[in-house]
């Protein structure tokens, strides 16, 4: 059945998202032939329209104010019930962000539907949509389908293959004029706390860290790594606890959920709380002096070594395959 999907485009330091072109590609499938609507909201957005329709969007809706400079949940709530109350959308997709998953559960209350959160797949079977979704810190899966009219989902971050990037492709770009009353929270100030660069939680390639770099400047060999590689830096929690790095960077239980298309973990001996945020990458290759260490259980390819050797090493063979 052909449906209308809404989706939101997310703009961060001055470019989009790719979890909103990922978030057009799931809604593509659940339009199943029918329309989808990116909704792009901010103070000066109009912009970054086009390449939503490159990316696969029947139609862009801009929402713009001065109000939504930067992201409240207050601010952005009324600008997205202004354009499903214009367009009476039939699905919604945002991508599992922080900001999706803090701004889906408030629409979806305010429209009494259902949502089905941090989604990996969908398939369609029998006339259903079935999205698959990691529970329990990814030890198991659970597929579940909408059984509301309205389909309601947030899409894991590099899980759902974006379309290809096509210039030919062409849609109608509004504007939605939208009345946003007094915000009862507004951002004053955003502190960077980390380096600008690859974000983590999108990274095809992440270099992580545990309490085995030592130090803060034992990540720096890992940083190197990184930047070879085009990736991001991590780490383990007890990287972070130790003062090595900021928490930021954490991943697992109580940090990221990272998926990407390559993961180096040096020095990290594996708990359940780590692997619960990476254990889903692709590809995982772990560097460790323990040849038990935990981390091997779920490795693809294990180097048992000193990470201080291994890393410069490792650095050295991909600068050559770059040149
Ligand atoms: P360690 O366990 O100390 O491991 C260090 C490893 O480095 C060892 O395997 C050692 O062999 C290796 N090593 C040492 N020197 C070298 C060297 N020169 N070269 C190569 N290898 C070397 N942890 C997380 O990561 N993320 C979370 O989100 C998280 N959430 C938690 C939530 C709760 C409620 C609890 C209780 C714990 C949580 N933890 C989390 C902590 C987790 O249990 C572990 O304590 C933590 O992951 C250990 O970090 P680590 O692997 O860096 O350190």
């Amino acid at each position: 059945m052909a449906r209308k999907v809404l989706t939101l485009a997310e703009i961060r330091d001055g470019s989009l998202r790719n979890v909103s072109f990922e978030a057009i590609a799931a809604a593509k499938t659940i339009a199943d032939g029918g329309e989808v609507v990116a909704a792009l909201v901010g103070e000066s957005v109009q912009s970054y329209a086009d390449e939503l329709i490159y990316r696969g969007a029947d139609r862009v809706v801009v929402v713009e104010n001065e109000k939504l400079k930067n992201y409240t949940p207050d601010g952005f709530g009324q600008a997205l019930m202004a354009v499903v109350d214009a367009e009476k959308p039939e699905g919604i997709v945002f991508g599992h962000t922080a900001l999706g998953k803090d701004l889906s559960p408030k629409i979806a209350t305010k429209l009494n539907s259902g949502l089905i959160s941090d989604v990996i797949s969908v398939e369609q079977t029998g006339g259903n949509f079935v999205f698959t979704r990691p529970i329990y810190s990814g030890k198991a899966f659970e597929k579940k389908i909408a059984t509301d009219g309205l389909i309601f989902v947030t899409v894991r971050p590099n899980n759902i293959p974006a379309l290809e990037r096509d210039e030919s492709r062409t849609g109608n770009v509004s504007s939605l004029s939208v009345d946003i009353k007094d915000l009862r929270t507004i951002v004053k100030e955003i502190v960077r706390k980390t380096a600008e660069g690859v974000d983590l939680s999108e990274a095809k390639v992440i270099v992580a860290g545990g309490r085995g770099v030592k130090s803060a400047e034992g990540f720096e060999p890992l940083k190197e790594l990184a930047n070879v590689l085009g990736g991001a830096v991590g780490a383990s929690r007890g990287a972070c606890d130790a003062g090595y790095c900021d928490y930021s960077l954490q991943i697992g239980q109580t940090g990221k959920v990272v998926t990407p298309d390559l993961y180096i973990a040096c020095g990290i001996s594996g708990a359940i709380q780590h692997l619960a945020g990476m254990s889903n990458s692709k590809v995982i290759v772990a560097i460790n002096k323990d040849p038990e260490a935990n981390i091997f259980k779920v490795a693809d390819y294990g180097i048992v070594g000193d990470l201080f050797e291994v890393v410069p090493l490792l650095t050295e063979e991909f600068k050559k395959l770059k040149v």
